[in-house]
C-alpha cells in the first residue's frame, strides 16, 4: 500500500511537470519562434525519431556554415536577427533583476544581494529552482520516479580536440550500450565546430537543447545579451540538425528569473539538475584538479544508496559532460553500471515531453507513452530514413493527457517493483 501513495505521490508531480513543460505556462510560446523562420536547415538529416537501430561512426561530408559571429563570445546585439528575437518579446513579463557581476577569474559576486530572501530565485547563491516573480516556469531538477536516472551530458558536441574521444565516441557507445538516449545540453559555438557530430546525435535519437553559445554566467549578461546567446544556439541547431529545441541548461547554473524568464519566452524550459558527478573539474582539457577517484566516490554513492533503500523518494536528474578525454572516460566507465541499478532514461522521457523541439515530426517516447511511433497494429508509423510531415505524427500530445496517470502508474509501479530484486 505505501509504495501505491508513493507513486501516486509521483505521478502527481509528474503530471505538474507536463505541464510546467507545455503550453499552459503565461510565458511559454505556443508554437515555433517566428525569429527563425527564415533559418533553412541542410539538407540529410533524421526526419523523424529513430524507431530502431541508429547510426554509428561519424558522418561524413563537409558542411560550410556562414554567418555566424565569433565562436567563444557573447554575439553582438545590434544584428538584424537578435533584435528581431528582442522585439518579439514581452519584457513587461521579464523580472527587472540587478545584473549580477563577476571577476576576472569568472567567480560571481554575490555581494549586495538578498540570498535570505533571494528575491530573484538565484540558483548560484541560494540553488534555488521554484521562481520568485509570477508567470516564470518552474525549472526541472530531477525526474519523478524513483530508481529513475535522466542521463544528460553538457558542453558538447565535442569537438576534435577532445582527439579520439571527440564524438561520436559516447554517442557510440550510447547506441551500442542499449540504445541508450540522452540529453545533450549544446554550446552553440560546438554546434558549428563539430556540426557532422550534432547531425549524429539528432540521428541517434538524442533529446538536443541549449546551453548557450559561448559558456558564460548568464546572471551576468545584460538582457540584449541573454537573447543573442540564446539565439545563436537555436540558430546553429536548427540551420544543423534541423530542429529548434524547448530545453536549455544554464552553465555553472547560473539562472535567475530574469534569465529564466527571457528563456521561456524564447521558448526554452530551464533544466537543471540533482545529482552532480563534478566530473568538468578533474584534469583535461578546460577541466581542473579534481580526483577521479572522487567522481568514482559519487557514482558509487548513488549505486550504494539505491541498493540499499535510501535513495527512494524520487527520480534523478544527473549532470555529466561531453567535455574532454576524462569526462567521456568517467561517462563510459559508469554507464554500465548504473543500468544495472537505476532506469536510465533522457529528461524529456521521464516528465513526458512527447514533442521536445518545435517540429512536432519529431514524436519521443515518454514513460506515459512508450512508443509513439508504433500504429496498433504494430507497425512503425514513421522512419528516420523516410521524411515524414509534421501531421504523420500527432497522436500524443492530446491523447497522453487522458492516458497519462493510467499509463504512467503502470510504468511507475514497474519501475518501484524492479527495485525489490
Ligand atoms: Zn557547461
Amino acid at each position: 500500500m505505501k509504495l501505491v501513495i508513493v507513486s501516486l505521490a509521483s505521478l502527481a508531480s509528474m503530471v505538474m511537470a507536463q505541464n510546467a513543460t507545455g503550453t499552459s505556462s503565461s510565458m511559454f510560446p505556443s508554437a515555433s519562434p517566428a525569429w527563425l523562420s527564415d533559418v533553412v536547415p541542410l539538407q540529410g538529416n533524421a526526419q523523424s525519431y529513430p524507431t530502431g537501430p541508429v547510426p554509428t561512426g561519424p558522418f561524413s561530408g563537409t558542411i560550410n556554415l556562414t554567418g555566424y559571429p565569433t565562436t567563444w563570445a557573447t554575439p553582438p546585439t545590434n544584428s538584424p536577427q537578435v533584435q528581431n528575437a528582442i522585439n518579439a518579446i514581452n519584457w513587461g513579463l521579464v523580472p527587472n533583476s540587478t545584473v549580477r557581476s563577476a571577476s576576472s577569474n569568472g567567480n560571481l559576486n554575490f555581494g549586495g544581494y538578498d540570498s535570505a530572501n533571494d528575491p530573484d530565485c538565484w540558483w548560484s547563491a541560494t540553488t534555488c529552482t521554484s521562481p520568485k516573480h509570477q508567470g516564470v516556469p518552474t525549472d526541472i531538477v530531477n525526474c519523478p520516479i524513483p530508481g529513475t536516472w535522466g542521463l544528460t551530458y553538457d558542453d558538447g558536441p565535442l569537438t576534435s580536440d577532445g582527439g579520439q574521444y571527440a564524438e561520436p565516441n559516447l554517442y557510440d557507445f550510447l547506441a551500442n550500450n542499449g540504445n541508450q538516449k540522452a540529453d545533450l545540453f549544446y554550446i552553440g559555438s560546438n554546434v558549428i565546430t563539430a556540426p557532422l557530430a550534432a547531425q549524429r546525435a539528432l540521428a541517434d535519437g538524442h533529446t538536443l537543447c541549449v546551453h548557450t553559445w559561448s559558456h558564460p554566467p548568464m546572471t551576468t549578461k545584460q538582457n540584449a545579451e541573454v537573447v543573442a546567446e540564446f539565439y545563436w544556439t537555436l540558430h546553429a541547431i536548427k540551420e544543423v540538425t534541423g530542429v529548434t529545441p524547448k530545453c536549455w541548461r544554464p552553465p555553472y547554473g547560473d539562472v535567475d528569473d530574469r534569465v529564466r524568464a527571457i528563456a521561456a519566452q524564447m521558448g526554452m524550459q530551464t533544466i537543471i539538475w540533482d545529482e552532480d558527478t563534478d566530473d568538468w573539474n578533474m584534469p583535461g582539457s578546460g577541466g581542473g584538479n579534481l580526483p577521479p577517484s572522487t567522481v568514482d566516490g559519487y557514482f558509487e554513492g548513488w549505486i550504494q544508496a539505491r541498493q540499499n533503500g535510501t535513495d527512494n523518494v524520487s527520480g534523478h536528474i544527473v549532470l555529466e559532460h561531453e567535455l574532454n578525454n576524462a569526462t567521456v572516460t568517467m561517462a563510459e566507465k559508469w554507464l554500465p553500471q548504473i543500468q544495472k541499478v537505476f532506469r536510465v532514461v533522457p529528461v524529456s522521457q521521464c516528465h513526458n515531453v512527447t514533442h521536445p523541439y518545435w517540429e512536432t515530426a519529431f514524436t519521443y517516447p515518454t514513460d506515459a507513452n512508450p512508443n509513439p511511433n508504433t500504429t496498433a497494429s504494430g507497425t512503425p508509423s514513421a522512419s528516420s530514413s523516410k521524411p515524414s510531415s509534421s501531421s504523420s505524427a500527432s497522436t500524443t500530445t492530446s491523447a497522453a493527457s487522458t492516458l497519462t496517470v493510467s499509463s504512467a502508474l503502470i510504468v511507475g509501479l514497474l519501475a518501484l517493483s524492479a527495485t525489490l530484486f
